[in-house]
């Protein structure tokens, strides 16, 4: 599964850079052999291996199907404070692969790590290479920062239906249901504040525990993603 963000449309595609050479060096793909190219837009070309040039640094080859994916079922907005150091990457890499739709950090009264305005080029990276792995067409949208109020107000201009994680002893465990949209909020390292909760509450947020344990901000993001999407189409 190759990303290719101009698919053009002819029955013949030259793939150059690195995809060619993950194609030719690295899967060690051969004349004949079958690949897919996606956009990341949701159109897959499905192909064959044609020729390898330039030492694996371009491929040529020839389309014979094309497809457009759905997208991912139900849509999941996901709004998080930043975990520290390079969880992040982690924390994207899983949520491209259980299909999250859009990814938003929050910036939260008690985060240990302040978002920056511009997306991460390395964010980009990760996402694109968890969509090859996941086979997936559409890659997530990256978001810039929000603060909490305005996060919920464009979820709820989005009808979707809210869910913060919060170990509160009194929540119930995320259920999934037939909302096309989710809007699902982790906190920072130090939890949110009881002034945020209230905030997202006015908004129709639901409360969710994800069990007795205190879990890392990317592994509760996952937690609950995986509530919700992995029983639906
Ligand atoms: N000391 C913080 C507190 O008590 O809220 C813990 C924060 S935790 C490291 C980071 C975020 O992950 C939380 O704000 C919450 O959104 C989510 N989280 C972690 N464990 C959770 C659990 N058991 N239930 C619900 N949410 C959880």
């Amino acid at each position: 599964f190759f990303y290719v963000p101009d698919l053009g449309d002819g029955a013949r595609l030259t793939v150059t850079g690195d995809e060619a050479h993950h194609a030719s060096a690295v899967q060690r793909l051969r004349e004949g052999d079958a690949l897919a190219l996606f956009d990341g837009r949701g159109r897959v070309a499905r192909a064959r291996l044609l020729s390898i040039r330039a030492r694996g640094r371009e491929i040529e080859v020839e389309v014979y199907q094309r497809v457009l994916a759905p997208p991912p079922r139900p849509r999941t907005l996901l709004y998080t404070a930043l975990p520290k150091g390079d969880r992040a990457s982690v924390l994207l890499d899983m949520a491209t692969q259980l299909g999250v739709s859009r990814f938003t950090p929050l910036t939260c009264a008690r985060a240990a790590v302040e978002p920056r305005s511009a997306v991460p080029e390395r964010w980009k990276r990760i996402c694109i290479e968890a969509c090859k792995q996941s086979r997936r067409a559409h890659l997530p949208e990256l978001a810039p920062p929000l603060d909490i109020g305005t996060a919920a107000g464009h979820a709820a201009t989005e009808r979707a239906r809210l869910l913060v994680a919060h170990p509160d002893p009194g929540a119930r465990p995320p259920t999934a249901s037939d909302a096309e949209t989710h809007a699902l909020f982790v906190g920072p390292e130090g939890g949110f504040t009881e002034g945020e909760i209230e905030h997202l509450r006015a908004r129709g947020a639901e409360i969710v525990t994800l069990g007795p344990r205190i879990l890392r901000i990317e592994t509760a993001a996952v937690a609950l993603l995986a509530a919700l999407t992995v029983g639906a189409g």
